[in-house]
């Protein structure tokens, strides 16, 4: 089956461009990534970039998957002292907190030295429904100024909140200027072109079927074949490629999202003067922001299941309008939905199948920051400079022992549970 791109804004307002041949020969490459998101984009950049012969296999198109379709919040990663000390111990902590903005710094340098064109814009606002989440909001802040002072955070009481996002909804917020927005499958896009430029061969609907291990391995198509000393895979949690050693470490998850037509320019200064990304502290959270075009991209669960319903506007609308009653009229031009890769540890899935299959996955929502800052990783660790990846190979991994179905089920009792617990 043809997968194109959804009806997303994102893909209504990108130049596509057009689709790549399909892999029909038998390729040879030093490395073959499997997946044309963030992971797999980046990944072949840096190699391609350090100068290795690289073929990347998509099932679909580039930027099909989750990072073409995602919320665009350019959120910082490993965050929380506690929780970084839980995962890698007090020796290591140091060394995962300074990657905090790794992500960000690559986005930011491919975009100048590649010229990528994505609506990069500054900003990003946490802002807290419940006193008990305004009380953790300021303990982030807290910590953050500690650890960050330079970083452009600043924690905003109700009533500047209300002026700063024209709604009185929540109890304060926390802004990073260093966080923002962007839109993703232009960031995709982009990359795509910079592997083009860097040699790297890009096959589109080509499916991996299997993958042959050996010295060499042989990483299988239905028409097609690369042999190569590497294979990366970056597939995200939709492949079934490795069910025995892969399978039930990370889990998709259903998010959705709707946007509205563009609003006049009163009413964008009037909801959202400083054009922040926005998004709830909730574990299951609402996620929106304003679009370069002026639109509302409104974002988050829409049932526990994660499956898509009859209609996403009807699901999400109210919750947009809780916040700004005063777009009642306005209409919803596009809405879309996508998988994003749950971890059972909170912490990116990297690591090692034998010797030569390298992987990373489940970024539970952090994907536009984890997804190229760990395709990086895993391309210089392919390159031999492994102190990076083996910081995250050696958090052990956690498991449901139970088969795929029975995962999807505890992920939505997950989510209930969450969204119970977001409400206290
Ligand atoms: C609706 C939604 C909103 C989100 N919002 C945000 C956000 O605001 N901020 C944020 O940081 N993160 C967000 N995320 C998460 C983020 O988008 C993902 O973590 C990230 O994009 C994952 O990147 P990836 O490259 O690993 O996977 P993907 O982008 O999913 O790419 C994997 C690719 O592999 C391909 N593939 C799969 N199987 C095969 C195969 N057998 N052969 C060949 N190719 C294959 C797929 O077609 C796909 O294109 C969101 C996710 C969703 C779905």
């Amino acid at each position: 089956m043809v997968k194109n791109y959804p009806d997303s804004w994102y893909a209504a307002s990108a130049s596509l461009g057009e689709v790549a041949p399909s892999l029909e020969a038998i390729e040879d490459a030093d490395i073959c990534v499997i997946g044309g998101g963030f992971t797999g984009l980046s990944a072949a950049l840096t190699l391609a970039e350090a100068g290795r012969q690289v073929v990347l296999l998509e099932a679909a198109r580039v930027g099909w998957g989750a990072s073409g379709r995602n919320g665009g919040q350019l959120i910082r990663g490993f965050v929380g002292q506690d929780r970084v000390a839980k995962h890698w111990g007090a020796s290591r902590a140091k060394d995962v907190q300074d990657l905090t903005w790794a992500g960000h710094d690559l986005i930011r340098r491919r975009i100048d030295e590649y010229d990528i064109d994505c609506d990069l814009t500054p900003g990003w606002l946490e802002v807290a429904p419940t006193p008990r989440q305004l009380a953790m909001l300021y303990h982030s802040y807290n910590e953050m100024e500690t650890t960050f002072p330079d970083r452009g955070f600043h924690m905003m009481g109700a009533r500047e909140l209300a002026d700063t996002m024209g709604s009185d909804k929540y109890q304060g917020g926390l802004l990073s200027l260093s966080d923002g927005h962007l839109h993703p499958l232009k960031l995709c896009l982009g990359l795509y072109e910079a592997c083009l430029r860097k040699g790297v061969r890009v096959f589109e609907y080509s499916p991996v079927t299997r993958i042959e291990e050996g010295t060499v391995a042989t990483v299988h198509t239905d028409k097609g074949r690369v042999k190569a000393n590497h294979v990366v895979l970056a597939a995200n949690a939709h492949h079934a490629l490795y069910p025995m050693k892969l399978g039930g470490l990370a889990f998709p998850a259903g998010s959705f999202l709707i946007a509205t037509e563009p609003l006049p320019d009163d009413q964008l200064n009037r909801l959202n003067p400083n054009r922040y990304a926005i998004c709830d502290t909730k574990k299951v959270c609402d996620y929106f922001r304003m679009s370069a075009d002026g639109r509302v991209l409104f974002g988050g669960r829409v049932n526990f299941s994660g499956r898509k319903p009859k209609s996403i506007r009807d699901k999400l609308m109210p919750r947009l309008l809780a916040i700004w009653p005063e777009l009642e009229d306005v209409k919803v031009t596009h809405e879309w939905g996508g998988k994003l890769g749950v971890s059972l540890g909170e912490v990116p899935l990297v690591g090692r199948v034998g010797d030569n299959v390298w992987y990373s996955f489940g970024y539970t929502g952090h994907g536009v920051n984890m997804g190229n800052l760990m395709g990086e990783i895993l391309g210089e660790a392919i390159t031999g400079h492994m102190g990076r990846f083996e910081l995250f190979a050696g958090v052990p991994k956690r498991r449901l022992p139970i088969g795929r179905w029975l995962g999807t089920q505890a992920v939505s009792s997950a989510i209930f549970y969450y969204w119970l617990k977001d409400r206290l």
